[in-house]
């Protein structure tokens, strides 16, 4: 008999819409409080449910929209528990409202905390939301582990996470985004980088500004190739608040600027933040080579700033999800007709089915929940996790994985052997 009960609100069969309560009978705990990136009748009803039940503790694992948009509206909770980084970014979002806020703990790296009689624990993690925690919850012995969104193919060393997480579990929450075997990492993304800047001077960049990693990215691969990194300005307000991250306010190599949408007393005040580390058009048209952050709203900027420079050896970076595209292509066809060339670089900031097997191997779990994922997807997440588990993976697999979009579809064992996936196989029975 479990001291614990859990009940997954939302997320086992779509991605992005995690709300999960967790009880021991006395106090009651809810993990994130996004809100559905595709809304229903149904998922609103149960966002109605959520604000109105007392919680003893929400535990926010970190910022993005499907982990915390309900922080907009006054929760019924006595502590909401979130990272300094995701409350600095959603404070500047307004994303959060000042009922909550009063009742804000910050979470830490390994800070152990009680909500009545079940012990938690917080755990930094690699994601692409800057400062995300997976949360450990404990009762008399017994064990949950919720991953929230993470990753090991970002910058943070995964074995140094998976060192801190208890040996044994009796349940696992894990996020399974996406099945892919191997993702790319961040570290493979600056490579990339690295060379599309070096065979372009003027390069633009189309990013989410809260992927903060991916700032620090393209940062690095700026300043290796020589160029001064120009920030958008919510990316230059935003990274000039967290720690050692590339921003025109301490590091010498970092600008901002202004296009036509700020009003004039963002203008007053920019300038007054920035002083000479703002750049005006006239100044970026004279320099010979730069890296700038811009955004989808900025064709006529482009335009005007072609009127005074040549961009057409220039190259456009976007390094965003494939199914945004759609919403721009408008932008992105204007960006083609200046002569413009366009690169994608993109990594996942989701585990792949390697990360969430050496976190299986870590916590041993009796039983595992996975969440933040589409029904669809289960069966090749197991073939996956079975293949990895008994030790049948070759190159030439994860190569065609990487090309091949069959995420969708079911294959039987029989299939993923013929695909040349299971190697060696032979000894285990993994039909049964
Ligand atoms: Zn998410
Ligand atoms: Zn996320």
């Amino acid at each position: 008999m479990f001291n614990l009960s859990v009940n997954i609100l939302r997320g086992k069969d779509k991605i992005g819409e995690n709300l999960i309560e967790v009880t021991d009978g006395n106090n009651k705990i809810l993990l994130e409080c996004g809100i559905a990136l595709e809304p229903t009748d149904k998922s609103k009803e149960i966002e109605k449910q959520v604000l109105f039940t007392e919680y003893d503790a929400i535990i926010i694992t970190h910022y993005h929209h499907d982990h915390s948009a309900l922080l907009k509206t006054p929760l019924k909770a006595k502590k909401i528990y979130i990272s300094n980084g995701a409350l600095k970014i959603l404070d500047y979002c307004k994303a959060i409202c000042e009922e909550n806020k009063q009742r804000i703990e910050i979470l830490s790296d390994q800070k152990v905390f009680s909500v009545g009689r079940i012990n938690c624990k917080s755990y930094l993690c690699d994601h692409s939301a800057y400062d995300s925690y997976m949360i450990g919850l404990e009762e008399s012995g017994e064990k949950i582990l919720y991953t929230g969104d993470f990753r090991s193919n970002g910058r943070k060393n995964f074995q140094t996470l998976l060192d801190k997480l208890p040996k044994k579990v009796n349940l696992l929450i894990a996020e399974a985004t996406k099945p892919t075997l191997y993702n790319q990492t961040e570290k493979d993304l600056e490579e990339s980088a690295v060379k599309v800047f070096s065979e372009s001077d003027k390069v633009f960049i189309l990013q989410s500004t809260l992927n903060i990693d991916r700032t620090v990215s393209f940062y690095r691969a700026s300043k290796r190739t020589g160029k001064p990194f120009i920030m958008g300005l919510s990316s230059a307000d935003i990274c000039a608040e967290l720690k050692n991250i590339p921003n025109p306010k301490t590091f010498d190599d970092c600008y901002t600027y202004l296009s036509y949408s700020e009003d004039n007393a963002t203008h007053e005040k920019t300038k007054m933040a920035y002083g000479k580390k703002l750049l005006g058009r006239s100044q970026i048209v004279k320099m010979k080579k730069f890296t700038m952050q811009i955004n989808a709203g900025m064709l006529e900027y482009l335009k005007k700033l072609n009127e005074s420079t040549e961009l057409n050896s220039s190259v456009l970076v976007y390094s965003m999800w494939q199914g945004y595209k759609s919403e721009m292509q408008e932008f992105l066809d204007g960006v083609k007709a200046l002569g413009i060339k366009s690169v994608d670089l993109h990594v996942s900031g989701h585990a792949d089915a390697s990360a969430i097997n050496l976190m299986i191997n870590k916590t041993n779990p009796d039983k595992i929940e996975f969440v933040h994922t589409c029904k669809e997807d289960a069966f090749l997440w197991e073939s996956l996790l079975l293949c990895l588990k008994y030790g049948g993976v070759n190159d030439s697999y994860v190569e065609r994985n990487m090309k091949a979009s069959y995420t969708k579809t079911r294959k039987s064992f029989e299939e993923l052997e013929k695909m040349g996936y299971i190697v060696y196989n032979k000894k285990y029975d993994l039909k049964n």
